[in-house]
């Protein structure tokens, strides 16, 4: 067992110092190491960071910034992120499992989210609405004061910038709750934002239980909004809290995404892309491609070609650049993974490939769990209802367009969707008939932060990214000046 020096330090209201909560240990999925142990933080350190938070949010030094200042502060803590991109990948491979190449990626899009807003803050607008009396009308964003952003385990430097960046952008404080399992890269973006300048007060890392630290958070009076993004469950208890204080709350929740292959696609392209989408991360994605569906005339020869490229898949640690498939992100995850495999299993399930543990000798100690593909169930079976989260998907046979649309729709989500097609009129047809918030065309798990992400259905509410995100840190008020010099008529 091996400890990394990371020092048991949170940034709590301006000051790095131990949490006032449990203690909780950091480990490497890869071999089960120790890499770090912390005290996470308490309810009486979100009070704290809070309150903290409220007065630096308010303090003219932040509130009075015009945009091309406070804009400075995301160049640089961006900057910062591009500088240290090789070690923040580095720590969060060590955390999460993910390969290098995945954390590298996850590193420099962080630095771009923070680049993106930082010129998105000059482009926001107050609107003049047209004149329909004796007064003029605008409308001003305000920020909202403290805002709560809470994240999952999977990709958590960019789900971390895609919340505080815009947060910030807006003129808030944020208080940011990593997943318990995987606080490390957050904390390390912390340091940067020190590094970069940042009012220390205006970023608090509160790690710890999501049931005691998020709650907390959730609940606090002085925060106005919370982006939450994690399971459907959690979202929907998260919801009920702010829906009693009648608090905004974005939510980016579960997904179990339908990946379409028609007949006249490029088969090899779709193949790859259709890997692509449900193995990439270890199927621990959101929008991972999870229910295949493939027509019937080209079902045997396609699945074919999607077994042998699984097999092909090289499953090992992140740290090897050979890797292509990481350990899942815990232990406990992974037995759950494996406990769903053979629920499909009892279902009826035919195993073409993986749906097991390996057992090649230097895989043993992680967390790793071969990637699995399933067929011989049909739509409504729990095992292409559930979000597995893990590198399982499940190919699905459909007769007509008709049929496959009802089954792709037939799930509470609406995440994403995949469809490879030569036919842009089909392809526009299809796109536009699937309730999903992404739909991507001949490619898979594409992103840019320019473009709004959203879920439909049990897969959210809200959006997260897009030059709009900045706005929705934001209250809006409407000022009307009168123009009128005589008395309003009715008290004369
Ligand atoms: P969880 O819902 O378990 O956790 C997400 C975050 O919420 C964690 O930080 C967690 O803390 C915290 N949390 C847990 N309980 C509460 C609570 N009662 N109040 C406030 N916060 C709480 O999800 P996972 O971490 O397991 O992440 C996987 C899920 O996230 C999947 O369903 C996946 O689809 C979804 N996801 C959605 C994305 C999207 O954009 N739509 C993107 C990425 C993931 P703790 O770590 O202690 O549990």
């Amino acid at each position: 067992m091996r400890t990394l020096p990371i020092p048991d330090e949170i940034p709590v209201a301006g000051r790095w110092r131990r949490g006032r909560g449990t203690p909780l240990e950091c480990i490497d999925p890869a071999n089960g190491d120790v890499i770090a142990k912390l005290t996470a933080a308490s309810p009486a350190d979100v009070d704290e960071a809070a309150r903290a938070g409220a007065t630096a949010a308010a303090a003219p030094s932040w509130r009075d910034l015009l945009p091309h200042e406070r804009a400075r502060f995301l160049v640089r803590i961006g900057d910062l992120i591009d500088r240290h991109a090789d070690e923040l990948a580095e720590l969060q491979t060590r955390n999460t499992g993910k390969t290098r190449a995945e954390t590298r990626a996850l590193a420099s899009s962080a630095a771009g989210t923070f680049q993106f807003y930082a010129a998105a803050l000059e482009t926001t607008e107050t609107p003049l609405s047209p004149q329909r009396g004796p007064y003029l009308t605008m409308s001003v964003p305000e920020p909202i004061g403290v805002v709560g952003a809470i994240t999952p385990w999977n990709s958590p430097i960019a789900s971390d910038a895609q919340k505080i960046a815009p947060a910030l952008a807006a003129g808030n404080a944020v208080l940011l709750k990593p997943a318990e399992a995987t606080p490390l890269v957050s904390l390390a973006l912390a340091r940067l934002t020190v590094e970069a300048g940042l009012p220390p007060a205006l970023l608090s890392v509160l790690p710890g239980k999501g049931s005691v630290v998020g709650d907390a958070i959730v609940r606090h009076p002085a925060v106005g909004k919370v982006s939450f993004t994690g399971g459907t469950n959690t979202g929907r208890a998260v919801g009920h809290l702010a829906a009693d204080k009648f608090m905004p709350l974005t939510s980016e929740l579960g997904g179990k995404s339908p990946t379409i292959v028609f007949d006249d696609a490029d088969l090899d392209q779709a193949a790859a892309g259709i890997l692509f989408g449900i193995f990439s991360s270890s199927g621990q994605s959101c929008i991972a491609g999870s229910r295949i569906f493939v027509p019937e005339p080209v079902y045997g020869e396609f699945v074919e070609r999607l077994v042998a490229g699984a097999q092909r898949l090289r499953v090992g640690p992140g740290t090897d650049p050979a890797s292509q498939v990481g350990p899942l992100v815990t232990f406990a995850h992974r037995d759950r993974v494996a406990a769903m495999v053979d629920r499909a299993r009892e279902e009826g399930a035919n195993v073409l490939c993986g749906g097991r543990i390996p057992d090649a000798p230097e895989l043993t100690g992680g967390a790793y769990y071969l990637p699995t593909l399933l067929d011989g169930l049909s739509n409504d079976a729990r095992t292409c209802q559930e979000e597995i989260f893990g590198p399982v998907g499940v190919v699905l046979p459909y007769r007509d367009e008709d049929e496959l649309i009802a089954q792709a729709n037939d799930t509470i989500y609406g995440l994403a969707c995949g469809i490879w097609t030569r036919d842009y009129r089909r392809a526009w047809r299809v796109a536009r008939r699937i309730d999903a918030g992404t739909v991507w065309i001949n490619t898979y798990k594409q992103f840019s932060i320019a473009t709004p992400f959203s879920g439909m259905k049990a897969s959210g509410v809200g959006t997260d990214k897009g030059r709009d995100a900045i706005l929705r840190y934001t209250r809006q008020k409407s000022l009307y000046w009168g123009l009128d010099e005589a008395p309003l008529p009715w008290a004369r």
